[in-house]
C-alpha cells in the first residue's frame, strides 16, 4: 500500500502521469487509493483557493445547433425537441438576476447557432460588460474563426469554454459526424488562447469508444495545453441521439479524473459539473471532495432549461437552480465550504 502514495505522491511533485499509473487508478477498487486521490487533491485546492467555492451563471440562450454531434440532445437532427432562442434583452435580465443572487461571471452557452451574428453577439456582450463591469463573461457557443472569436474578445468576454471532448483522432471520429474534425477543434483552442481568452477545455467521461488510451491522451493534451479551465462530467445518454443506447459514464472514474487533473494542473478551474449532480444527487460535494472548485447554477428562464436537454434528466432544480443558492450555500456550507462572491479569474 505503500506504493499507492509513493505513486500518487509522485503525480503532486511531478505534475504529471504516465500511462501505467492511470490504468491501475482507473481500474483499481481499492477505497485506500480512492482516499489517498480525494485526500491529496483536497489539499493541493485548500492550499491555492482556500475554502472559497466560485460560482458561475449559466444561461442556456439558444438550443439551435448546426452540429450534429453523435452524442448530445440539441444536435441539429433531433426533430424531438422544442427549439428556442433568447434575446439580448432575455439574456441581460437573466443577468440582472444573477447579478443580485452574487453571480459575477455570467456563462453564455448555445449550440452553435448562426442566428447569433459576430455583430448580435458582440452586442449582447458590450451591453453586459456595461451594466456589470465587474464581471466576468464566459462564452460557450463551439466552433468559430479567429476573426470572430478575435471580435468577441474585443467586445469585452473573458473566457471560453470548448471542450475537446477527445484527445485522440479516431475516437474523435466516433462521436462526430464527418463534417467536424479534431485538427479544428484544436486549433479553435488555440486561437482563443492566443486571442487572450482564459480558455477551457474538457470531455465527458465514459463517452463511447473511450479507453485507458484515449483518456491518457486527453490528460496529456491538459499538461501540454495548460488549458484555464478544464470541465469534465460523465456521459448521459439522451435518448433521441444515434447515443440513445450508450451505457452512462461511472461517477466514480469523473471523480478520479478531477483528482487527478487538480494533480497534475493544480491552478486550474475545475468545475463539479451538472452532468455530475445529475448522476448523484451528491455529486457537487463529492466534486468538491476530489479537487472541483467551480458550480455552475443555472440562471436560465425555465422554459429555457426545460428545452435545453443536451442529455436525458438533466438536473435544473434545486442545487442547479440559481435562484436556490441558498441551498447550495448550506449544502456547500456542510462540507466546509463558502461560495465566493468574485470574479474568479485564473491566476497563478
Ligand atoms: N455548442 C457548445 C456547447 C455544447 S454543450 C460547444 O460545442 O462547446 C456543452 C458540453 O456538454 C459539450 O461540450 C459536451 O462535452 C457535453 N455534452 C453534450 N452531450 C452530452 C451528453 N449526452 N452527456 C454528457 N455531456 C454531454
Amino acid at each position: 500500500m505503500d506504493d499507492v502514495y509513493k505513486i500518487i505522491d509522485n503525480i503532486c511533485i511531478n505534475h504529471t502521469i504516465d500511462r501505467e499509473t492511470l490504468a491501475t487508478i482507473i481500474d483499481s477498487k481499492d477505497k485506500e487509493i480512492l482516499e489517498c486521490l480525494s485526500e491529496r487533491a483536497r489539499y493541493v485546492t485548500r492550499k491555492l483557493f482556500g475554502n472559497k467555492i466560485y460560482i458561475r451563471g449559466l444561461i442556456e440562450f439558444t438550443n439551435y445547433c448546426r452540429n450534429n454531434c453523435y452524442y448530445c440532445g440539441i444536435r441539429r437532427d433531433n426533430c424531438n425537441i422544442t427549439r428556442y432562442r433568447l434575446t439580448g434583452e432575455d439574456i441581460l435580465l437573466c443577468a440582472d438576476t444573477g447579478y443580485e443572487l452574487g453571480f459575477r461571471t455570467f456563462v453564455l452557452q448555445g449550440g452553435e447557432d448562426e442566428y447569433y451574428s459576430d455583430e448580435y453577439m458582440c452586442s449582447i456582450i458590450s451591453a453586459i460588460k456595461e451594466k456589470h463591469g465587474d464581471c466576468a463573461v464566459t462564452l460557450s457557443i463551439g466552433e468559430k474563426s479567429f476573426e470572430t472569436y478575435k471580435k468577441y474578445y474585443d467586445a469585452g468576454a473573458d473566457r471560453y469554454l470548448l471542450r475537446h471532448e477527445t484527445a485522440d483522432e479516431e475516437h474523435y471520429k466516433m462521436l462526430h459526424p464527418d463534417n467536424m474534425s479534431y485538427q479544428n477543434r484544436i486549433r479553435c483552442l488555440y486561437d482563443l488562447k492566443r486571442i487572450g481568452f482564459q480558455t477551457g477545455c474538457g470531455f465527458m467521461v465514459g463517452s463511447y469508444g473511450q479507453n485507458v488510451d484515449t483518456i491518457y491522451k486527453d490528460l496529456k493534451l491538459i499538461m501540454d495545453f495548460k488549458p484555464h479551465m478544464v470541465g469534465i462530467g460523465p456521459f448521459i445518454a439522451q435518448h433521441n441521439t444515434p447515443f440513445a443506447d450508450q451505457k452512462n459514464g461511472s461517477v466514480m472514474l469523473t471523480l478520479k479524473l478531477l483528482a487527478i487533473i487538480r494533480l497534475i494542473h493544480p491552478h486550474v478551474l475545475l468545475p463539479a459539473t451538472t452532468a455530475l449532480q445529475t448522476m448523484d444527487e451528491n455529486g457537487h460535494n463529492k466534486g468538491i471532495l476530489y479537487g472541483a472548485n467551480v458550480i455552475m447554477p443555472n440562471l436560465s428562464p425555465m422554459h429555457a432549461r426545460k428545452n435545453y436537454i443536451i442529455y436525458d434528466n438533466k438536473a435544473y432544480l434545486g442545487n442547479e437552480a440559481a435562484e436556490s443558492i441558498e441551498l447550495l450555500r448550506c449544502n456547500l456550507k456542510k462540507a466546509g465550504y463558502e461560495i465566493a462572491i468574485s470574479r474568479g479569474d485564473y491566476n497563478e
